[in-house]
């Protein structure tokens, strides 16, 4: 255990209010809505006067390039030190070929395999280990597909904290391995991604341990926020006409909305780019409750995008009621397209993506295709995930290497011979 200090709450955050009922709390160590039970997220609510005021006097421009730079907006005591990785402020590359390749006016990626852990989640869990100091723990657990748990292991290691993360059976050995080198208790269940939450939500309750799923957490989604307010500072007002990220639990994608409207509340931006949310078509429970306009139906899981295969996504409500926000819309698409996109996106957008991390170049390809986006637009497609995350579907998207005997004619019988 590390010592316990009492630190003074974060000044910016107003309430914590229920998404269901509206029930507003004061800031605090809660999860979920009291009256709603495990439907009724909660969003941290902020005193965006203040914040102006603060950001006038200390301007974003004279930070430091990680996601620290946006502390007004964040749900962190001041008290507390930030961990030392750099998290955030990931590059967002132009991409000209890929935009010619897919008949688009621009296509912007942003890498966020370029984070500490190589994946999106290191944004969530540097929150939810700070949240985890601030509130007293010295223990730490999700559940994961893979990414949050070795994020958290990561962001563990370089806060002292102790980690404990339940991964369900399938997840890939290279995430397995990352939150066994950085010292988390890795205890796989044998079930699917559902029992290993719930798995983890009851040893919390028993053993004291600090939650970090966004499932439940009400701050984690204030960390992926983060990446918003990056495509809004970043692009210095030449905003795309969308942004497109992909969805599993519906967490990165609302917090990506919401931090691009709060952008457009405190004046950097004057609109907000129309988001488009993009699922597998094995597991897309909430492109269907988009598309319907119904209450959620859990759904199987059945595609190569581990970090997307989630059949009871938590964060939907909110996931859809930013992308409607923005005039947005959904689309799911097959394996296959995302093999291809894993290629194309590498090939010709330099750009090195996990499934889950190239979903969302699916979705552009076939949104493109149908007409939901016009070739006379401008996209940023956000890269979640690296693909080094993952190398057996690498290994099936990119081929095998030619065999060839140390002598230039055997390699110019396999040069002949290759077809790229
Ligand atoms: C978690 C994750 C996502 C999706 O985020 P959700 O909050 O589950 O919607 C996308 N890509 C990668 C690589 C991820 O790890």
């Amino acid at each position: 255990m590390i010592a316990l200090t009492k630190y003074a709450p974060p000044v910016q955050v107003t309430r914590l209010k229920c998404e269901i009922c509206g029930a507003s709390y004061p800031h605090g160590n809660l999860y979920t809505c009291s009256s709603c039970g495990d439907e009724g997220i909660l969003d941290v609510e902020y005193d965006y006067e203040r914040i102006a005021s603060a950001l006038s006097k200390s301007p974003l421009q004279d930070r430091d390039q990680n996601i620290w730079r946006y502390n007004e907006l964040l749900p962190v005591s001041a008290d507390i030190a930030r961990p030392r990785l750099f998290v955030g402020w990931t590059p967002i590359y132009d991409a000209p070929r890929l935009a010619k390749y897919f008949g688009i006016k621009q296509i912007l990626l942003k890498d966020d395999g370029r984070n500490p852990t190589n994946s999106f989640k290191d944004r969530a869990s540097s929150v939810g280990v700070l949240k985890a100091i601030e509130f007293g723990f010295g223990e730490i657990a999700c559940a994961s597909t893979g990414n949050a748990a070795s994020s958290l292991a990561g962001l563990s290691a370089a806060t002292g904290l102790k980690s404990y993360i339940f991964v369900p059976e399938r997840a890939p050995e290279p995430k397995v391995t990352q939150l066994l080198i950085f010292g988390a208790t890795v205890l796989r269940v044998l079930g699917t991604y559902e029992q290993a939450f719930e798995l983890c939500k009851a040893a919390c309750e028993k053993y004291g341990w600090y939650n970090r799923n966004s499932g439940v957490n009400p701050f984690l989604v204030e960390g992926k926020k983060t990446a918003g307010l990056e495509i809004a500072e970043q692009l210095n007002g030449n905003l795309p006409d969308w942004v497109v990220v992909s969805v599993g639990d519906g967490c990165t994608i609302s917090g990506i909305g919401k931090g691009l409207q709060e952008m457009k509340r405190l004046g950097f931006i004057d609109r907000v780019p129309r988001l488009l949310g993009v699922q597998a078509e094995g597991a897309r429970p909430i492109v269907d409750a988009f598309m319907s306009g119904k209450d959620l139906a859990p759904s199987e899981t059945k595609t190569l995008a581990d970090s997307i295969a989630v059949g009871t996504p938590r964060n939907w409500r909110r996931a859809i009621k930013q992308i409607r926000l923005s005039s947005g819309e959904m689309i799911a698409v097959s394996d296959d397209e995302i093999l291809e996109a894993m290629r194309t996106t590498a090939r010709i957008g330099a750009v090195f993506g996990e499934p889950a991390g190239v979903t969302g170049v699916a979705g552009l390809k076939k949104a493109i295709e149908s007409g939901v986006i016009n070739r006379n637009e401008s996209v940023l497609c956000v890269i979640t995930g690296n693909g080094l995350k993952d190398i057996q579907s690498a290994k099936q998207a990119a081929g095998q290497a030619l065999d060839v005997n140390p002598s230039l004619a055997d390699l110019a019988t396999a040069l002949s011979n290759h077809v790229n």
